[in-house]
């Protein structure tokens, strides 16, 4: 049975390692200088600066403009005993301003009451690491395929309604939210999670039976950007808290083809030999979803990796998304390249978080993970 330890070893090359290591030494410490993910592994006290707003609160609760979950925010903000945790979508980079920086949007968070912010991306790293490893196992020949599990909503409905015969090629796996969610909660149990993103169809999915034990609430970007003005957090005076904790895979995952390119980056690095070569095709918006769905069930079978995004141009095209889609696409692909680290395999934050979570060996990741896996029927 393989442990991380020997699947590290056997991927990672002299100048990789040293990286590696350095990297979890800082993971380790309790300095969120140092410690990037500190604020889910080692929580501080978290202060409200709600609890001396009581107008803004009464206010708030009165006003029509105000969403339900908008109100919910403020309630968890105002009157949650455990740390609360904003888990933002990869697509968030540029979109409550061109020039407020990802350090910025952090400590608005933190002024108005909320533990941290964590960014999703994160397990979108852990997600890819866990695709690319089913993929190494299942794809053994020209006919087979896999269905990425990852991200979308919309696109697992669809597969779930209307093409329920090609279901078993979805790798029983959550979307990166819940997996957010659930670690945090796992992590430290009186917490509250509130997601952050640019879709509407993530309210249903925090809802679903099964998976609703994850997230509190879902905001959108424009829910957020009314929640700044209102409690007049200035983006702009906020200082600076970068937080370096997600891969170039994990970050690109909010465009179009981000899914793909980051399993195929992961699966080289696991296995440079692969016999069958990775050939991703993508879809997105639902008409095009559902065209290449169809495509598939009449057994026409182009690519052995299947992507599909309900919103044209993946979440950076979402409904509730503040900048366009193709400035939207621009700021992630920068912020990618920005990345300290390439792949899930290079970030000392995964590596950490999976020992953390318990997982010995890369079967237990992959079969056994009970936070990690969602059945499809
Ligand atoms: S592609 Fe659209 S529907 Fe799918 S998760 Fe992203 S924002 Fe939501």
């Amino acid at each position: 049975m393989s442990t991380f330890k020997h699947l590290y070893k056997s991927v990672t090359d002299e100048k990789h390692g040293h990286k590696l290591e350095e990297g979890l030494e800082k993971v380790r410490s309790k300095d969120p200088e140092e410690n990037h993910l500190s604020c889910l592994l080692h929580p501080e006290e978290r202060i409200s600066s709600l609890k001396e707003k009581e107008v803004f609160m009464k206010e708030a609760m009165d006003d029509p403009e105000f969403t339900k979950d908008l109100k919910l925010t403020i309630d968890l903000l105002q009157n949650h005993k455990g740390p609360v945790y904003a888990l933002v979508a990869p697509a968030y980079i540029g979109q409550f301003g061109d020039h407020i920086t990802t350090g910025q949007i952090r400590s608005a968070f933190k002024e108005m009451g909320f533990t941290g912010m964590v960014e999703v991306a994160v397990f979108a790293d852990i997600l890819t690491f866990k695709e690319a490893l089913e993929f190494h196992d299942n794809i053994k020949d020209e006919n087979d395929f896999q269905l990425t599990s990852c991200c979308c909503p919309v696109w697992i409905s669809l597969i779930k309604k209307h093409f329920p015969k090609i279901v078993s090629h979805i790798p029983p796996a959550v979307s990166p939210m819940i997996a957010c969610g659930r670690v945090a909660k796992h992590l430290q149990p009186d917490a509250a999670t509130i997601f952050i993103g640019p879709c509407m169809a993530k309210k249903m999915e925090a809802k679903e039976e099964d998976i609703k034990d994850a997230i509190d609430c879902v905001l959108t970007f424009q829910e957020t950007e009314q929640l700044f003005e209102k409690m007049s957090i200035v983006l702009e005076n906020q200082i600076e808290s970068i937080r370096n904790h997600t891969s170039y895979a994990g970050r690109i995952y909010a465009r179009t083809g981000g899914v793909s390119k980051a399993v195929e980056m992961t699966i080289k690095r696991i296995d440079p030999n692969q016999k069958i070569k990775f050939k991703a095709k993508q879809a997105d918006g639902v008409m095009e979803c559902k065209k290449l769905l169809e495509e598939l069930l009449e057994g026409k079978v182009e690519a052995n990796f299947y992507e599909g995004m309900g919103c044209q141009g993946g979440c950076v095209g979402g409904p509730k998304r503040i900048i366009s889609t193709e400035k939207g696409k621009e700021n992630v692909e920068e912020y990618a390249k920005e990345a300290e680290f390439e792949t899930p395999l290079d970030n000392p934050y995964v590596i950490e978080l999976l020992h953390v979570l318990g997982f010995k060996t890369v079967k237990d990741f992959v079969e056994n993970s009970k936070l990690l896996t969602r059945k499809f029927t």
